[in-house]
């Protein structure tokens, strides 16, 4: 049954990840009713680094006056000058303007479980009914009943199922009907986050990156395998992450303790410098984290059959953080899905078609690209004369078309063309019927030095070649 208006709208949403909490707010902002769902007892506090960049930035800053935007600000990495580049023999290779510095307003990156937390307690504020503890077994998607059945037997139902369930997701396979797929990406992370103490200022070269005053971020690439470390907060905190090749099968476990020692391996034979074993050093053993990477490949739909359920977020594209967008786009899927079950009115199926047309390409030219530049980094041997001769090449993929989106105008503007294509039954196929891309990440390229038999490890496997 079609509800009057958008304003009746139960929303059951799955997962309380950046994607499912920004979908509940921007229900509750926009006046409909979401129910959140979240197996896990409260909001996360673990996790390591998280940069958001302008286009979902400009979301929290458009919350409650700008103060969301603000604590996140403040808890965050705001006052570095510039993001440094080196190579495995810590030779400087560019130097470019901080995010943060060069664009104040919508840029936050810090501890990624102190930022979720401030977003969950956005919600609360504003009363979002959040339900924790309750994993999701059966997800419902009938014309009697939609919704998801809780384990112990308890059903939450709405009018529409936003499964915002993560890499993981159930939604994929029960709502979708796709096969489980758990592709190893063949790479993993060592992520640590902790406290920096006096002590560990001792240690002559990483007391280079703590500083009184300003923050520091530096960014190394090597023969398969790269790593930030970023220190702020006045050189309170630290965090490290390094992606390095890895031969585990994790087709089930995939977050462990790490191991000094194997990090500690992995530096000496990528030939890191001694920064990198300094900062491995200050590190207290129960503070890393031994992530197995998964990629997901790209989906044919984010719809059931019925419409009236969508995957997103990671759920719908699980990005490595290469794209450094996984994140933003979970939030860009979510503000949108809102706007379009705010804007049909009460036509829950249209509305989410027209959510996944506006999504679906661009979306998915992103998130191949964590494997790309990913690729780019790893495969080349980076000297400043290679840096020279490729300047487009090194970068972190922070183009105008991907950081100024404003996600807002897009669905405000778009919306109405597409509804009418749903309602007269345009054909095509999902990449034609999309909004294009709007850019690729073709000027990070090198095709040109490299030799034609390796072109094949710089492009994403599985790529479907959509509309730019
Ligand atoms: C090391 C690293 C660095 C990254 N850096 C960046 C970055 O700088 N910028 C960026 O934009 N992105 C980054 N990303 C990517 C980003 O973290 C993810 O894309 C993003 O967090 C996905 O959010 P999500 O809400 O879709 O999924 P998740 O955060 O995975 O949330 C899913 C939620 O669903 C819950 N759930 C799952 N199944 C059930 C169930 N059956 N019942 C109830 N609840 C369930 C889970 O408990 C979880 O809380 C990075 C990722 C990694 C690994």
């Amino acid at each position: 049954m079609v509800k009057s208006t958008s304003k009746d709208l139960r929303v059951v949403i799955v997962g309380g990840g950046f994607a499912g909490l920004t979908a509940a707010i921007e229900c509750k902002l926009r006046g409909m009713h979401p129910v959140l769902v979240e197996a896990y007892p409260g909001a996360s506090s673990h996790g390591d680094l998280l940069d958001f960049v302008r286009n979902a930035g400009r979301v929290f800053e458009s919350w409650d006056n700008g103060n969301v935007g603000r604590r996140l600000m403040a808890a965050g990495v705001n006052a570095a000058k510039y993001l440094e580049f080196y190579n495995a023999e810590n030779v400087l290779l560019r130097r470019d303007p901080w995010p943060q510095a060069a664009d104040k307003d919508c840029v936050y990156a810090g501890h990624r479980g102190e930022m979720h937390r401030i977003i969950y307690e956005y919600a609360i504020e504003i009363g979002v009914d959040m339900q924790f503890n309750k994993r999701v077994e059966q997800y419902l998607d009938s014309d009697t009943e939609r919704g998801v059945l809780i384990c112990g037997g308890e059903k939450i139902l709405g009018d529409v199922v936003l499964a915002c369930d993560g890499p993981r997701s159930l939604a994929r396979s029960q709502l979708l009907h796709l096969p489980e797929s758990t592709v190893n990406s063949g790479y993993a992370i060592f992520r640590a986050f902790f406290n920096i103490t006096d002590e560990m200022r001792q240690l002559p070269e990483f007391s280079e990156m703590i500083k009184e005053g300003e923050d520091s971020v530096r960014f190394w690439v090597g023969r398969d395998m790269h790593g930030f470390i970023y220190t702020w907060k006045n050189g309170r905190d630290c965090a490290w992450v390094l992606t390095h090749l890895d031969d585990a099968n994790i087709a089930e476990m995939w977050s462990f303790p790490g191991k000094k020692e194997d990090v500690a391996k992995y530096l000496k034979d990528a030939g890191f410098p001694i920064i990198w074993h300094q900062a491995l050093e200050a590190t207290p053993a129960d503070r890393i984290i031994d992530y197995k990477l998964v990629w997901r490949d790209a989906i044919p739909t984010w719809l059931s059959n019925s419409k009236k359920c969508a995957v997103m977020g990671d759920a719908a594209h699980c990005h490595l953080p290469t794209s450094a967008q996984g994140a933003c786009q979970a939030v860009e899927d979510a503000v949108t899905a809102a706007i379009c079950l705010q804007k049909c009115n009460g036509d829950v199926a249209a509305g989410l078609q027209v959510f996944e047309r506006i999504r679906f390409n661009r979306s998915h030219v992103i998130h191949q690209a964590s494997i790309l530049t990913r690729n780019i980094y790893h495969k080349n041997d980076w000297t400043p004369e290679l840096v020279r001769e490729y300047p487009d090449s090194l970068i972190i993929p922070f183009y105008p078309w991907v950081t100024d989106f404003d996600v807002f105008a897009n669905a405000e503007e778009n919306f109405n063309q597409l509804l009418q294509d749903v309602r007269s039954a345009k054909p095509g196929t999902i990449e034609e019927l999309a909004l294009p891309a709007g850019g690729d990440y073709d000027g990070m390229l090198l095709e040109k030095r490299i030799p034609e038999e390796r072109l094949d490890e710089l492009t994403p496997s599985n790529a479907v070649r959509v509309q730019s």
